[in-house]
């Protein structure tokens, strides 16, 4: 017996041209799906290593892939190694790093265009810092790395202004993203919204309409990239610029509408609204 899901709350969307978001939250076997993990796929935790993942959830995402013909991409800031340490042998398609990493659903792998390592002095006074603001999380992933403050969040401005000096002495091409608690150091030619378009234009995405749903500050490059496409935007809780076609509540409805869309129809053309 599956339990009905709640009614996401509607959101109007922004923009010019986006759909009504009146059909959007069914399950389709035409969609592309693409998911953020942290805040999405997994509650947040106080740590990125304390993450937890529920045991039944790598089970639904491999039926949901099945459905889709493969057509299904964990998108995450997380680095692809530590995606498979969460998720071992899910043998999805998958984004690392805000999209400088990339595996397509054959497992091929490979780095984006301009996906490079990050200059050893940003890595080591980034490093650096964990000393001068103690309880702050350095979190180095090659192209890209991580300041976590969670644990002290007072933390947040000094951090992101120091994070912010480093960037601007090094010259290099890269950017500072915030995040939930987090700070993000990327190349500015990395983001989920290219990943999404570079999956998109090959089998077996391609043809499909692309959903992204996501929780965070990187994840808008995803909205509007889907948004190009005529894809869906589907933003988990609160937050966010409104660039999205739905709201929902949290990684729980997340998880609660991928399992009906596990242990439901297989038929192409099932509609199968939850
Ligand atoms: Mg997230």
């Amino acid at each position: 017996m599956v339990r009905p899901l709640p009614e996401p709350e509607r959101v109007p969307a922004a923009g010019a041209g986006r759909k009504k978001p009146d059909t959007v939250v069914a399950f389709d076997d035409r969609m592309a799906l693409f998911l953020d993990v942290d805040g999405t796929l997994l509650d947040i935790a106080i740590a990125p290593d304390a993450v937890v993942v529920p045991p039944e959830l790598p089970g639904h995402l491999r039926r949901v892939a099945t459905r889709l013909g493969g057509a299904l991409a964990l998108v995450s800031g997380r680095a692809i190694a530590a995606l498979d340490r969460l998720f071992p042998a899910l043998g999805c398609a998958m984004a690392g790093q805000h999209g400088a990493e990339m595996r397509s659903a054959e497992g091929c792998e490979g780095f984006m265009t301009g996906a490079i390592a990050l200059p050893p002095a940003v890595v080591a006074a980034v490093e650096g810092l964990s000393k001068r603001y103690p309880g702050v999380v350095i979190e180095p992933k090659g192209v890209t790395m991580a300041a976590h403050f969670r644990l002290e969040p007072d933390h947040g401005p000094a951090l992101a202004a120091a994070l912010a000096a480093i960037l601007e002495e090094s010259h290099a091409p890269l950017e500072l993203i915030p995040g939930k608690f987090v700070f993000e150091i990327a190349p500015k030619a990395v983001s989920k919204g290219r990943a999404i378009e570079h999956f998109m234009r090959q089998p077996p995405f391609a043809f499909r309409r692309p959903v992204f749903i996501g929780d965070d500050v990187t994840d808008e490059d995803g909205f509007a990239a889907v948004a190009r496409m005529g894809g869906l935007a589907i933003r988990v809780g609160e937050g966010g610029t409104g660039n999205y076609d739905h709201r929902v509540e949290s990684a729980a409805w997340v998880r609660g509408w991928l399992r009906v869309a596990a242990n439901s129809g297989v038929s192409a053309h099932d509609h199968g609204s939850v």
